[in-house]
């Protein structure tokens, strides 16, 4: 069964009508089969999965892509029937206006601290603070036991764990692992702003990464070498970015760490290809 509401107002009062917890999945919307794999895993734990689409202007930059961001919700809501098992139901919020969630006059709330300096955060000034108002609000109309974010944006995931952390919200956020196309090429609503050629030209991302674990093959010792390729590959200029991190903390360090996260951003024309991969150190 497929609610599909407008307003806050109406939110609440179905939120309030509920009795058994439930899950969230909050989007942007122009579904593909990664936002899809968030939706499965909630109604894997809950009946009652709630899934909000909204593209949140607080999160484009003034030179991003906010007005070209492609709005589907005719197809993501049959996209969405589609893939709900008998006895599974689904609260779609897709609010009707801007307005819905920030009132004329209203400020930027919060900023996450820490895992917000660097990449993205250092990249699209104001990103995260975007990310993290329009979470919280939802979050608040919502209130889900459990919400859930693709490890595709890695970073955006860390803001997220640290905003439930700051503010003690009593709220189990889990990561999934990244939807890929069969080519390797992580899946994403811009990629669709790629011409064949760059979605070809695109797969250099995932092939490197994939190129970088398999140098480090788990071992410690293999991480000179690991960086000494990631140095060569750096000459490239399409890519932004290329690192090796802590997985928990983004840390540089990685004496001590036994789980990291290989980051990486390449970029062809305006469109900024994200993807990441976690590796284990035995
Ligand atoms: P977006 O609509 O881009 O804001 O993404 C909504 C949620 O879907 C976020 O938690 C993303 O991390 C997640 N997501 C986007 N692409 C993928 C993917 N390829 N695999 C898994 N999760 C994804």
């Amino acid at each position: 069964m497929i609610d599909v509401i407008r307003t806050r107002a109406e939110l609440i009062r179905v939120r309030e009508s509920l009795i058994a917890p439930w899950g969230f999945v909050p989007t942007m919307g122009n579904l593909h089969a990664g936002h899809i794999s968030l939706l499965l895993e909630a109604h894997q734990d809950f009946d009652i999965a709630f899934f909000s689409i909204f593209v949140n202007p607080k999160q484009f930059g003034p030179s991003e892509d906010f007005q070209k961001y492609p709005r589907t919700l005719e197809q993501d809501l049959e996209r969405i029937q589609a893939s709900l098992a008998p006895g599974k139901r689904v609260i779609v919020f897709a609010p009707s206006s801007v307005e819905e969630i920030y009132p004329a006059d209203d400020r930027d709330i919060f900023s996450v601290l820490h895992v917000t300096e660097e990449f993205e955060g250092a990249l699209r000034p104001g990103h995260f603070n975007g990310v993290a108002t329009v979470v919280y609000k939802l979050f608040d109309l919502v209130k889900p036991s459990k919400a859930y974010f693709g490890l595709k944006d890695y970073q955006q995931f860390l803001v997220i764990k640290q905003l439930v952390k700051d503010l003690c919200l009593p709220i189990e956020i889990v990561g999934m692992p990244i939807v890929r196309e069969e080519s390797g090429l992580a899946m994403s609503s811009r990629n669709q702003y790629l011409s064949p050629e760059q979605k070809a030209e695109g797969l250099t991302l995932s092939q490197t990464l994939y190129r970088v674990r398999d140098l480090i093959n788990q071992n410690r010792e293999n991480l000179p070498q690991a960086q000494t390729y990631i140095a060569s590959v750096l000459k490239d200029p399409r890519w932004n970015y290329l690192e090796l991190r802590d997985a928990e903390t983004l840390s540089k360090d990685l004496r001590h760490s036994r789980r990291l996260t290989l980051l990486g951003v390449f970029q062809l024309g305006t469109t900024r290809l994200l993807d990441n991969l976690q590796l284990e150190l035995r």
